[in-house]
This record gives C-alpha cells, structure tokens and sequence, in this order.
C-alpha cells in the first residue's frame, strides 16, 4: 500500500474525485512500533507512531499531498507557506512533483539544518525573515489574500484532511483504538487532525471508543499549556517553536473532549527523552518529535496518565532533520591512528 499514497488508501473518505491530479510520493503507511524498553521508563504500554518515514521526513506530507492535489486541480500556478523547517520541506518537495512553483518563509537562523537543505535542494524560493513563525504566516497569508497563490500552511483546509489518516492507520495496525494518543503542539493542527480521524472513524462504526489526546509542548513555547500566547517562543525543538498557535480553538477542544490534556516539558528533558528513544528503542526522530515523550512523562508525573495504560506516541519528524542537536548529545568519534593495536585498545576497553 505504501507506494499508492494515503489518497489511494483512504480515497472513499477523502475530499478528491476522478478529476483530482493525485500529487504523491508515497506517504504514509509509516510504521506503529512497539517500545517496550521506552514504555517501561514511562510506566506505560507504549507504541511508537513513527511519521519520520514519510518521504521528506515528517508527517507534514500527509497534508501536503491533499493541499498540492487540489491546487494542483484548481489550477494554481503557485503556492505559498511560512514554516518552521518541515513545512517548507515537504511543500518544495510536492510542488517540484506538481510542477509548480514554491515559495517558503522561515524565521531566520531557527530551521534546522536538515529541512533547509530539502527546501532549497527541492528548488523552492526560500525566504528567510528576522522575524519569527508567527510573523511569517502573517505575511504569507497577506500574500495569499491579495494574489493568486494557494496557502498550504494548516489554514488550508486540505491538509487536516490529509492528516487525519494517520488516525486510521493506528486503528488498522492496532485492532483498535489505545487508551492515549500523545503527540506534539506547535500550531494544533495535527493533534486537531488525529481528533477528526478518530471521530469520523468512530462515526462509521470502525471503533466503539475514542481515545483521550495529550498534547505536549515545549516550555519556552507552552500558548496550549498557559492558555495565552507567548510573545516571544523559544525552544530547542525548532518545529513546535510557535507563539501563537493558528488551531488553537479546535486544539483546545480536542484535549477537553476528549478527557485529556496538554503538558509541557523542558527543553533538557525533551533532549533527554530523545536520546532514549534512539538508545532504547533505535528509532531517531528530531527532537521537536520527542516533546511527546517528555510530555507524556511529566504527564505521568502528575498523575493525568495512570500506570500501565495503552498510549501511542507520534514521533512526528526524523533524527537526520536535525543532525546538530543529535551531535551535540552524543559522544564524538573515537580518533586513533590506523593501527591494529591502537584500535584493540579501544575494542577491549582501556583497562585490558
Ligand atoms: C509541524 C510539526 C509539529 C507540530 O504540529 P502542529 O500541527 O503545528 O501542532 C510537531 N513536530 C514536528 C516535527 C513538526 O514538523
């Protein structure tokens, strides 16, 4: 299934016709792993949702091939977005395989190395502001209100849609729905996209309860967790570095309808988090994509997350998005010259 594309799998259920031009790479379909070693460091039954296989590297091309198909068939010559790494990188990848031109603006100095490589690599223009996310999407919607380029940040209807289907992918590799989903916020469009799924899964009769949805966040970027804006979002974790979350209404009522919850941890603990998920586990995702699992634990902490309950964690981005923060908190090489005793020292370990 997974070179069809989500359109492909789930197009019963998707806003797309016979006349829709389906812009795919192959997304979805990603892996549901099961973490016993992390899960046990948590307390909990846990599975891993694993989004950093998704063609460019994060859950963001769920949305991306809705939001390209349908501009692709409206006709739009361009399309536009603000991001803060991941959004820019899938959009320039789906547009070069539309054919249409793309222009992504980030907030200076604060994409991570990886996504700025895709988007410009992929041939997008790429416009860098001094200024931070919340003022790019200021100006691209400007943008896009006063010419005739497509908006394909969260604002564009599509990419919930797209989105959505990681919710029935977890249904289907499950058997049924887990007792916690526990993702992280930035701008709430994707914990308000896993929300729809669910319901509208549970709608059709596909599963008999909802789960409950703990969103979790990056301190210096908590609007969700303090129930205000922040005016000036700072955080390791580069992808939910947002002030002003644009879903934060519906974001909002897929915690407390759900019976659920948002939680906010450091940025040392969703450093540390990500390191065990790589040590423990073997599966690298940036540390954005860890805020969940720190979350989650200090979610445990306080006693919204009991002992031993099912919860699935979506790791939304890959590792290799990231590759200094994943330098930074590791050990570096080894150097030795190129002796065969010299490298058994190090092989059996200095005291032998
Ligand atoms: C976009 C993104 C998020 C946040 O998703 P929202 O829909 O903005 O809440 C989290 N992690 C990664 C890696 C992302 O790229």
């Amino acid at each position: 299934m997974r070179s069809a594309g989500l359109i492909e799998r789930y197009r019963a259920w998707l806003p797309v016709d016979d006349a829709t031009p389906v812009v795919t790479l192959g997304e979805g379909s990603t892996p549901l792993l099961r973490a016993p070693r992390l899960g046990a460091r948590l307390g909990v039954d846990l599975w891993l949702k694993y989004e950093g296989m998704n063609p460019t590297g994060s859950f963001k091309d769920r949305g991306m091939t809705m939001a390209l198909s349908k501009a692709a068939q409206d006709g739009a010559k361009a399309v536009i977005c603000a991001s803060t790494g991941n959004t820019s990188a899938s959009a320039a990848a789906y547009s070069a395989r539309a054919g249409i031109r793309c222009v992504v603006v980030i907030p200076g100095g604060k994409v991570a190395l990886g996504k700025l490589a895709q988007a410009q690599v992929a041939g997008a223009v790429v416009v860098q502001i001094d200024g931070s996310f919340d003022d790019a999407l200021r100006l691209v919607r400007i943008m896009s209100e006063e010419h005739p380029i497509t908006l394909v940040n969260n604002l564009n209807p599509y990419r919930l849609e797209g989105q959505k289907t990681a919710a029935w992918e977890i249904l289907d590799d499950l058997g049924h729905v887990p007792e916690w989903m526990c993702l992280p916020v930035g701008n709430g469009g994707n914990i308000t996209a896993y929300w729809r799924g669910f319901r509208e899964a549970h709608e059709r009769g596909d599963c008999d309860r909802l789960p409950r949805m703990l969103g979790a966040q990056a301190e210096g970027s908590a609007a969700m967790v303090r129930g205000v804006d922040v005016e000036r979002p700072e955080t390791i974790a580069t992808a939910i570095r947002i002030g002003a979350p644009v879903r934060r209404e519906e974001a909002g009522a897929a915690a407390r309808d759900s019976g659920g919850g948002f939680a906010a941890a450091s940025d040392r603990e969703i450093l540390d988090w990500f390191g065990h998920a790589v040590r423990d586990e073997g599966v690298f995702c940036e540390p954005s994509s860890a805020a969940s699992l720190a979350g989650l634990a200090n979610a445990r902490r306080d006693g919204l997350v009991p002992e031993g309950a099912e919860v699935v964690c979506v790791l939304t981005g890959h590792g290799l998005k990231d590759p200094d923060n994943a330098i930074a908190e590791s050990a570096p090489p080894v150097t030795i010259p190129a002796e065969r005793s010299a490298l058994e020292a190090v092989v059996l370990g200095d005291g032998t």
